[in-house]
C-alpha cells in the first residue's frame, strides 16, 4: 500500500519531557519521497493563490518553509524565538503551560499588503503560531493561511486559528 505523509513520522515517548508524545518529523523529512510528498500536500490548497512570502515558524518550520518558498519561487521569513535575530525586531509574548515564551520577527521582514503563508510542523494548542500571526499582521502583512504537517485535535489549536478567521491547513491528526 502507498505510503502516506503520517507513516513517515516517528512518535518518541517522554521527549522532551515525561508524559510528551513528541512527533519527530525528521524521519519525515529524511526521506526524499516522504519530504517531497509533504511539501507538494502542505502546497496543494494554495494552488492559484497570490502568496508573496512564506514564513517559517522556528525550528522545523524553517525547513518545510524554505523548501515551499523555493518551489513557489518567493522569498523566507524565519519568525525566531527570543535573541536569535540580529536586526532590529518586533517581539511577541505568547502563554506556554507553564509561563510564558516570546517570538520574534525582523521589523523590515514583511511590507504592508503582503500575503503570507505561515508553516510549522506541528500544531499544538495554537499558540507558536497566534503570536506569529499577530507579528506578520503587525507589520501590515495578511496571513492567507497556516499549514502544518500534523494537528494534535485535543489540543484545540486548530479551533483558536479558526475563531481568529484563519484558513487552517493540517496534512494529519
Ligand atoms: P503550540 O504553540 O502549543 O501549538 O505548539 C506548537 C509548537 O511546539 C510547534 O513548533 C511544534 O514543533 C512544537 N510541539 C508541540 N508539541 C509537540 C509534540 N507533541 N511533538 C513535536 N513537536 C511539538
Amino acid at each position: 500500500m502507498k505510503k502516506t505523509v503520517k507513516d513517515y513520522i516517528r512518535t518518541i515517548a517522554d521527549f522532551p519531557h515525561e508524559g510528551i508524545m513528541f512527533r519527530d518529523v525528521t524521519t519525515l523529512f529524511a526521506d526524499a519521497r516522504g519530504f517531497r510528498m509533504a511539501i507538494d500536500q502542505l502546497l496543494h490548497p494554495y494552488a492559484g493563490e497570490e502568496i508573496d512570502k512564506v514564513v517559517g515558524l522556528e525550528a522545523r518550520g524553517f525547513i518545510l518553509g524554505g523548501a515551499i518558498a523555493h518551489q513557489l519561487s518567493v522569498g523566507f521569513v524565519p519568525i525566531r524565538k527570543k535573541g536569535k535575530l540580529p536586526g532590529a525586531v518586533i517581539s511577541q509574548a505568547y502563554k506556554l503551560e507553564y509561563g510564558e515564551a516570546v517570538m520574534e520577527v525582523h521589523d523590515d521582514a514583511l511590507m504592508a499588503g503582503e500575503k503570507v503563508l505561515i508553516v510549522d510542523d506541528l500544531l499544538a494548542t495554537g499558540g507558536t503560531c497566534e503570536a506569529g500571526i499577530k507579528l506578520c499582521e503587525r507589520l501590515g502583512a495578511e496571513v492567507i493561511g497556516c499549514a502544518f504537517v500534523i494537528d494534535l485535535p485535543d489540543l484545540g489549536g486548530r479551533k483558536l486559528l479558526e475563531k481568529l478567521g484563519m484558513n487552517v491547513h493540517v496534512l494529519c491528526e
